[in-house]
């Protein structure tokens, strides 16, 4: 099976059009969704529909349940806050709905799925150093996990001590396991402004972190058009 991996979209559609389109190029059997489809951009709506319409599998972002009234917004910055309030009143009562139901983690095959972290989900931590990434191979069950939150691509190893790589193409040893955060489709935060999105091949075992171009001005000038903080458009063109 080819899976195309694909997180925090942030209600980009210029971006996340474009990954679909490489994902269906790519000839992916499934698509897998690790959360925060919504937030900071013009899109909400329109995002939410077509992931629901293309995903297999979806799992909670913070932004999700933020805009779905789940999550206090006390704790996120003003431009984050403000987002998250303009994304709640774009969305039909309906796709509120649907965001508050969506799980914490899942698991597809042999595939764990989660926005933030393995170990506690619900707090909404990031996946940053080897520690955390050690806490959650103690709780994965599968030989991959797909995390997202922190729109940095990088993948984990399970070793002692725990590897990290950044390099495009990694394939898990048959008796190894990895944590991978395949980056962000519509708010990259690594310096890079491309779409960011994951393959992963179950057969051969092999993650592909792949980046692609998209309209980043289209996008910028919709989110400024739209009345949500000028920062959210800024920052698409640097890439953090
Ligand atoms: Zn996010």
């Amino acid at each position: 099976m080819l899976y195309g991996i694909i997180g925090d979209i942030h209600s980009n559609l210029t971006a996340l059009e474009v990954v679909l389109d490489e994902l269906h190029e790519a000839g992916v059997d499934d698509i897998l969704c690790l959360g925060d489809v919504v937030g900071y951009a013009a899109h909400p709506s329109e995002c939410l529909q077509i992931v629901r319409e293309e995903a297999t599998a979806i799992v909670a972002g913070n932004h999700d349940w933020a805009a779905a009234g789940k999550v206090d917004t006390s704790c996120f910055n003003a431009d984050a806050r403000d987002s998250a309030k303009w994304t709640s009143n774009h969305l039909s009562d309906e796709q509120l709905y649907f965001l508050a139901n969506l799980p914490l983690t899942t698991t597809v095959d042999d595939i764990t799925l989660a926005h933030s972290t393995l170990y506690s989900p619900e707090y909404f931590d990031y996946v940053q150093t080897k520690h955390q990434a050690r806490m959650c191979f103690e709780r994965q069950q599968t030989s991959v996990a797909f995390v997202g939150h922190s729109h940095v691509p990088v993948i984990f190893v399970d070793d002692e001590p725990v590897k990290y790589f950044l390099r495009p193409q990694y394939t898990v040893p048959d008796d190894g396991r990895a944590l991978i955060n395949v980056g962000s489709v519509g708010q990259p935060r690594d310096m890079d402004p491309r779409a960011a999105y994951g393959l992963y091949d179950s057969e051969s075992r092999t993650v592909y972190l792949r980046r692609i171009e998209y309209d980043i001005d289209s996008e910028a000038e919709a989110i400024k058009e739209a009345g949500l903080p000028s920062t959210n458009a800024r920052r698409l063109k640097v890439g953090r």
